[in-house]
């Protein structure tokens, strides 16, 4: 009956859940205020068109036995494969072939599964703030975890580790902070791998909200990067997949790891195994529907979406900079990484009117205070950087996933009350 002891060392702070209670709480006093989230990363647009034609589609083929489908590859279905290969990398001059993608059920499972793989003395580096999963599942596996702190200062372009790390977890363009690396921002990081012999874990799930020629898509954009990267892909922010499920991740055929006794072991034939046995594949229905955003119609529809989206990170930049405070990201990404304290002194934020549930919020770094700020005043909801990472303290997490209306009311909102 002995558990997992790592299992202990997880933050019992969930963060999603904590600012859920402090909303239901805010609402509970006021029953009337009408509160609007730019907190969650959750896309809110309906599925396009083509993806819901070939959901229809998929379910018809399903209800008759001609077209009838049980249990799928483990790795994936190969008209899906192909149209990866074909559209994110050939198109982009990138050489990856279909067995090098593993089809998944989005890329929070497959970045949370990939470390078991490696050994648990393995040493982790995060940037932080980070996407919780990277930290949690190395946690869980007891991994000592070395944390890269990105800030302004650096630009939010993490500085190589003094010491050896053998595992390096990049996302970008980021959650939480919106920024993006330059290729040779991300060329240091390849080379640092390929000289310390570390791996690179490169989630791109955002690579889709790139706006910028010069930024790179992918690792494999760098050279060198197929002996030393696993890509992670997902279809939840580009085509608005959080409920449908799908993803990729891309295992180069050229990683090779080495055992305790020397032998080499290729890191795909490894995860290959690893998925063949804990998982049965991902729903034909939603990889006939990922299948989808990749035909003309398709592409041009998730397209729109995105620069929907990536209209509001740009009203949204504009006007809270005109009202003073210092943004960073969406540019190149759906967030928005606002600098907290840029207002003070600003009588808006101090004193805080009433906190909920007094005492809870002691000892707060002005993230939180930002926060309740925000919501007591212009009842709207961001998330505090401070629940990323220690370096998120000073700044909030805004999303320009909201409907544009809601946007707008929220912007219009909190420049009335400053
Ligand atoms: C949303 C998100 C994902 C995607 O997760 P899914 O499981 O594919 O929905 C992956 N990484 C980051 C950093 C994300 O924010």
């Amino acid at each position: 009956m002995k558990i997992n002891e790592n299992y202990l060392n997880l933050s019992n702070n969930y963060l999603f859940a904590d600012i859920a209670k402090r909303v239901k709480a805010f609402k509970a006093e006021s029953p009337m205020a009408d509160v609007i989230s730019l907190g969650i990363g959750d896309v809110t647009q309906p599925l396009v068109p083509a993806v819901v034609e070939a959901l229809h589609k998929a379910a018809d083929e399903m209800s008759m036995a001609a077209g009838f489908r049980g249990y799928g590859p483990e790795q994936g279905y190969d008209f899906l494969r192909d149209a990866i290969v074909e559209h994110d990398f050939h198109a982009r001059g990138i050489d990856i072939e279909t067995d090098e993608i593993f089809v998944s059920d989005g890329a929070k499972s497959d970045t949370g599964n990939f470390q078991e793989l490696l050994s648990a003395d393995c040493v982790v580096a995060v940037t932080d703030p980070v996407y919780p999963v990277y930290v949690d599942s190395n946690l869980m596996a007891g991994r000592h975890i070395v944390k890269l702190p990105c800030t302004a200062e650096n630009q939010f372009a993490p500085a190589l580790p003094k010491k050896r790390v053998d595992v390096i977890y990049l996302c970008y363009p980021n959650n939480p902070t919106g920024t993006v690396l330059t290729k040779d921002q991300l060329k240091k990081w390849v080379d640092y791998a390929l000289a310390v012999d570390a791996l690179i874990f490169y989630d791109a799930a955002y690579e889709a909200f790139i706006q910028h020629d010069d930024i790179p898509h992918s690792i494999y954009e760098i050279p060198g990067a197929k002996q030393c990267a696993v890509e992670f892909h997902s279809y939840s922010k580009t085509a608005g997949f959080t409920g449908v499920r799908c993803g990729y991740t891309v295992v180069p055929e050229e990683v090779i790891l080495k055992s305790k006794h020397g032998n080499e072991v290729v890191l795909n034939s490894l995860w290959n195994r690893r998925q063949c046995t804990k998982f049965n594949g991902t729903s034909y229905l939603s990889q006939r529907a990922a299948e989808a955003i990749y035909t003309p119609e398709g592409s041009a529809q998730i397209r729109q979406v995105i620069d929907y989206y990536m209209d509001n990170a740009r009203v949204m930049r504009e006007e809270l900079t005109d009202m003073g405070f210092i943004v960073y990201g969406g540019e190149d990404a759906p967030y928005l990484w606002v600098h907290t304290p840029s207002l003070t002194p600003s009588p808006g934020l101090t004193p805080n009117p009433s906190p909920v549930g007094e005492g809870d919020f002691a000892d707060e770094g002005s993230s939180w205070a930002f926060f309740d700020w925000m919501l007591r005043s212009a009842h709207v909801v961001c998330t505090p950087g401070a629940g990323f990472g220690p370096s998120g303290e000073g700044y909030v997490r805004l999303t320009a996933f909201g409907t544009h209306e809601n946007t707008e009311r929220a912007l219009r909102r909190i420049a009335r009350k400053l």
